[in-house]
């Protein structure tokens, strides 16, 4: 590929070198560079950890550009905000934030140093636009004095309702291109198929005449992905990781995410008693811990760290040779950017996921119960959570392939060079009379005979569990005393084996169809029954046809 010289060439590669002491490019970061100090709009989609944070960083101390002054960088997170601006501050970059935790006078003071030009970015959460009519006032004076250089917006998969972690928020942002129409705009993020993609540049209001549209592959060589299944007795989890540890990755690095802090201590302590040196991580710590815990992990102290997903935003450890799902995560991007933190110094490393049907349902009832989500989001939540159970109970299919696929990626699985499980079980199964298959199977006339069950129960107590053996046609003391037995739907689904029926309910529940309700006791335990939901009617009339994939093994 011929590299073309501008007028900020020498500068950019004099820059790279001296100030942020890196020896190259990586992929798309040249490009995305180049577009900006041309003057036109960008879109960078590079998986996290490909370096998207260089992309504007670097054009911001550039004087050769199309433009010069303040880069305004618009990024939800304060936290995050404050890592950024530390990291610059230490490379003699000036910088500072913009939130709405400051108070007048310090937002004043800050509104003093962007006039002055005495910033090369600002960071600003994105509620600022409007907040502050003071702020609109200095943003159109530096336009006036050709002092806005450009805007960026990190994270901008927020920018749309259809990706997956929308903000209302950033809804406003197009206020940049509606008052600074010339102005480059770059945003950046890991996570957006072309629909989103599409969504957020027409929100923006790109120039769609003079744009750059960079997305670069999201395939990690490097990884193997394996998914085994989780034994419910913690001790023999661990030793199962501490064996595997120890035959592959002795004295090595890495992390393993467990859904709980009580579940980070556990593990961690288990391990460091099997004489694996290990440390929890979780948002319970003072952040002196915290802080402490990364460091001794970052120097090789600590081998293992056992954290809550708190744990790995901004870290750059590049010799993480395994992270390992002890929980499986809540959503299928969660479990890219969270095993995309092994590996990142390209050498072959191991991504792999405990899987249980017990720990699907005990992160649903985590999301139904969880004050802090709308309804509408727990659905999104809910569907997300049953990707990843549908993800982990394939058995069939390339992981690569599944992955890649649901970033909107086409991927020839024979290019996964038998790095993930399925695809070493496909070489295997050449020699085998056996073959696995995914099915996609009709469970409507199913769901009906559940939906009549539940109706029979009328307003019976019973929960999920109870329901599914009910139907299997469960002869237990408890339901021959109720007189289940004697329902019409009693044993309807004995053909059904008890996981496929576990997930059956499960995608009911996803689907509305079914409803899980919480009774508080005496002590305030809630315990949670089942009950019709609001899609069952539906269902009942015929407008509701239900499908689910299956795993289906048969001999030859
Ligand atoms: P992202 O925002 O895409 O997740 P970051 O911008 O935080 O990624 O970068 C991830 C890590 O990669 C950082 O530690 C950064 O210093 C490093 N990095 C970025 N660009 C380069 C490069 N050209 N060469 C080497 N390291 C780089
Ligand atoms: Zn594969």
């Amino acid at each position: 590929e011929q590299e073309i010289y501008y007028k900020w060439t020498d500068e950019l590669y004099f820059k790279l070198s001296k100030i942020f002491k890196l020896a190259n490019f990586r992929n798309n970061q040249l490009k995305a560079i180049n577009s900006t100090l041309s003057g036109k709009d960008v879109f960078v989609l590079m998986p996290t950890g490909g370096g998207k944070s260089l992309c504007y960083q670097l054009p911001a101390i550039i004087k050769n550009g199309k433009t010069h002054g303040t880069t305004i960088v618009v990024s939800p997170l304060v936290s995050l905000m404050q890592d950024q601006v530390d990291h610059l501050l230490a490379l003699d970059i000036k910088a500072t934030n913009l939130n709405s935790r400051l108070n007048a006078e310090q937002k004043n003071f800050v509104f003093q140093l962007l006039v002055n030009g005495e910033l090369d970015l600002l960071y600003i959460s994105p509620e600022m636009i409007n907040a502050s009519k003071k702020f609109q006032t200095v943003l159109q004076s530096l336009f006036r004095t050709h002092n806005l250089s450009r805007i960026i917006i990190d994270e901008a998969h927020c920018v749309s309702s259809w990706g997956h972690d929308f903000r209302p928020d950033y809804k406003q942002l197009n206020y940049f291109k509606e008052n600074f129409c010339n102005i480059p705009i770059m945003a950046l993020t890991a996570t957006a198929n072309t629909f989103v993609i599409n969504d957020i540049i027409k929100n923006l209001k790109f120039n769609q005449n003079n744009m750059t549209l960079l997305r670069q592959s999201f395939n990690r060589d490097n990884l193997f992905y394996q998914i085994l299944p989780k034994n419910s007795n913690t001790k023999i989890m661990v030793e199962t990781i501490k064996k595997f540890i120890l035959e592959n990755f002795k004295n090595q690095t890495g992390i393993i995410y467990c859904h709980s802090k009580k579940s980070c201590e556990e593990v961690s302590e288990m391990l460091s008693s099997l004489g694996i040196k290990s440390a929890a991580y979780h948002a319970g710590m003072s952040a002196n811990e915290r802080i402490r815990v990364q460091k001794s992990w970052q120097n090789n102290i600590v081998q293992v760290i056992c954290a809550t997903v708190a744990f790995g935003m901004g870290i750059d450890k590049p010799d993480v040779r395994f992270v390992m799902h002890y929980t499986i995560p809540r959503s299928l991007e969660s479990y890219y950017q969270e095993t995309g933190r092994a590996g990142r110094d390209g050498r072959y490393s191991y991504c792999i996921t405990f899987y249980s049907f017990k720990d699907v349902r005990k992160l649903q009832k985590m999301i139904q119960i969880d004050k802090s989500l709308k309804k509408e989001n727990k659905t999104v939540h809910l569907n997300k959570l049953q990707q990843v159970m549908t993800f982990c109970e394939n058995q069939f299919e390339c992981r690569r392939n599944l992955i890649l696929n649901y970033f909107d990626e086409k991927f020839d699985s024979n290019f996964c060079f038998q790095n993930c499980d399925n695809c070493v079980k496909k070489d295997l199964d050449l020699t085998e009379t056996d073959a696995s298959q995914i099915k996609e199977q009709d469970i409507t006339e199913t769901s009906l005979q559940i939906v009549d069950l539940v109706d029979s129960l009328g307003s019976d107590r019973v929960t999920v569990i109870s329901c599914q053996e009910i139907f299997k046609g469960s002869k237990s003391a408890k339901i021959v005393q109720s007189g289940y037995t004697q329902l019409r739907e009693h044993g309807l689904g004995k053909e059904w084996s008890k996981q496929d029926l576990e997930r059956i309910f499960f995608h009911l529940i996803t689907l509305k169809v079914l409803q899980e309700y919480s009774v508080m006791n005496k002590c305030g335990y809630g315990s949670s029954y089942v009950k019709l939901g609001p899609e069952a009617r539906k269902l009942r009339n015929r407008k509701l046809t239900i499908t689910m994939k299956f795993t289906i093994t048969e001999k030859r």
